[in-house]
């Protein structure tokens, strides 16, 4: 005998199944069959966007409808237009960490049609990421608790790196953002020369090879592939500033009573305890000038080491003016940088973690690891045009592409998250048929502010901010920087 509501039945299994993903691949499949299941096209573009309002009439529940509530709040955000004012545009988007697909989030309730590539296809990042105020009211608004009903609970403010890009892969695929996992963009393909027999605009070579992408014609591409960017054109400018070595460390929470008492180590609180660091160099030699702790999924910390203790602990072997071999495979001993970080973790949480045990990573090792940020990256400018055979591109950069954020200071997610906004608004003003130099003066404007950005100049009131930077920035001036600086100051604003 049939069930009359066994395909109702089925498509809230599989939402559920979508909903409580907890790995990338997971997400992807059970999104698949949630929309094979529906009936929906996805193909090449097709279909309603976004396109929760596609599945929201064929789901209606209450897990379901708690979600459509929320995204339908966003989506009648009055810049977007109904998911018009860019429905004329596609966009391509490399890299799926937290800024490419914050930022195609944006575009999907814009309307665009928005392509995104990640060359990996699992999301394993144990570290932790401070999420400031209005970052949290944002991930919020798009669902976040629904996703991972830990997120922000109480008074936390922050969230493991996988964790906040699977919650963001599960908007944006509900939005109709098309993912991609396993390809790899490799560069930009200028249009054909024969433009009277082959009418064909800008396309990129992506691996494999064989991948239909390698045809998809775009007007947009966004950089979000993290600090090694790979778009051309853009200029890096370097901070360099006094040795700054970084330990990430994390460790297996078992989340016990015991662990739950345990206090977390505010960045900023820890700056200023100067007694606690003497202590610690006097008990341990280690001598640290910061250190940040967060129970999140794991026990993660992230503190900046000394030199010299590196060295006198054995975690260095030998000393090197140059930092890239200082800190070069050969050069450091594993083991004794497990117990460096064990020990700090232990002392500076008062020994009260039952157990130090490290949480794997990607490769199956103990979770602890040693980065440079002595020299710190930022683009010059945030955005450029290029122009061939009559098919203009607009090209940008977000996230740590663009500005290199600097971890124990925790600003990266707050500043990568305005950072994707800030280029979206450009996305839309350019589709809007805005004049290109106007665009990128605009653009550049805004970005000035983006290395000063911190929560106390923000605008208050979280629930205006769109994506408008008028609605979230103090101070601003968008004409800052003129349409004939960007003319002449970048040489990457190649308008041929
Ligand atoms: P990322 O998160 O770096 O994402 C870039 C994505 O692009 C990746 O998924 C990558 O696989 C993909 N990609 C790269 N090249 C290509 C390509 N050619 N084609 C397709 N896809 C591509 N910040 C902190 O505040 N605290 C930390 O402890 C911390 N630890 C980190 C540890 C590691 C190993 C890394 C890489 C970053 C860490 N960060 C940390 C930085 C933090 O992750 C970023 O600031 C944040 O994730 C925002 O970055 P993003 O989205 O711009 O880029």
């Amino acid at each position: 005998m049939g069930d009359e509501s066994y395909p109702e039945c089925r498509a809230q299994e599989l939402f559920d199944e979508f909903v409580s993903s907890s790995t990338c691949r997971a997400a992807l499949g059970s999104f698949s069959q949630l929309c094979e299941h529906l009936q929906l096209d996805r193909s090449g573009g097709g279909g309603e966007r976004p396109l929760y309002r596609a599945i929201k009439h064929r789901l209606n529940y209450w897990r379901a409808n708690a979600l459509w509530a929320k995204l339908d709040r966003r989506a009648a955000q009055q810049e977007y237009q109904k998911a018009r004012v860019c429905n004329n545009i596609t966009c391509v988007i490399i890299g799926a960490g937290p800024c490419g697909l914050r930022a195609a989030v944006e575009l999907s309730f814009m309307g665009a049609r928005v392509v995104l590539l990640e060359k990996r296809d699992s999301f394993s990042r144990n570290n932790v990421l401070h999420l400031w105020p209005y970052t949290i009211h944002d991930l919020r608004g798009l669902g976040a608790k629904k996703f991972y009903g830990k997120f922000c609970a109480g008074s936390i403010d922050h969230i493991s790196i996988r964790q906040l890009q699977l919650v963001l892969l599960k908007v944006a695929l509900l939005l109709g953002v098309e993912v991609h996992v396993n390809v790899e963009f490799k560069n930009l393909v200028e249009p054909p020369e024969d433009q009277q027999r082959h009418k064909v605009g800008w396309r990129m070579a992506v691996k494999p090879k064989s991948h239909p992408v390698n045809q998809l014609e775009f007007d947009v591409i966004i950089g979000a592939d993290g600090r090694r960017n790979t778009l051309p054109g853009f200029r890096r400018k370097e901070f360099r500033g006094k040795l700054a070595i970084a330990i990430t460390a994390n460790f297996k929470n078992r989340n016990t009573t015991a662990e739950a008492k345990v206090e977390e180590i505010s960045g900023v609180a820890s700056i200023f305890n100067q007694r606690f660091f003497q202590e610690l160099r006097q008990e341990t030699g280690i001598d640290l000038e910061n250190i940040v702790y967060y129970k999140d999924d794991t026990h993660y910390f992230v503190m900046t080491a000394k030199k010299q203790s590196l060295l006198e602990k054995g975690v260095i072997i030998q000393d090197f003016a140059d930092t890239a071999l200082l800190l070069s495979r050969g050069n450091v001993d594993q083991n004794a940088l497990q117990m460096y970080a064990r020990e700090a973790a232990d002392f500076s949480t008062n020994h009260q973690l039952p157990s130090l045990d490290f949480a794997m990573n990607h490769y199956g090792q103990p979770d602890v690891a040693m980065f440079d940020f002595t020299c710190m990256y930022a683009s010059e400018n945030a955005a450029l045009v290029r122009q061939r055979r009559g098919h203009q591109l607009l090209v940008t950069l977000v996230g740590d592409s663009l500005l290199e954020p600097f971890w124990p200071m925790g600003t990266g997610i707050a500043r990568g998250f305005l950072a994707a906004l800030d280029s979206c608004w450009m996305v839309l003003s350019w589709s809007q048929g805005g004049a290109p130099l106007d665009v990128l003066a605009q653009r550049e404007s805004v970005y000035r502010l983006l290395p000063q950005t911190t929560p106390e100049n923000l605008q208050k009131n979280f629930s205006l901010f769109t994506v408008d930077p008028t609605t979230r920035y103090l101070n601003i001036n968008r004409l800052l920087v003129t349409p004939a600086q960007v003319h002449s100051f970048s040489q990457s604003n190649k308008l041929l």
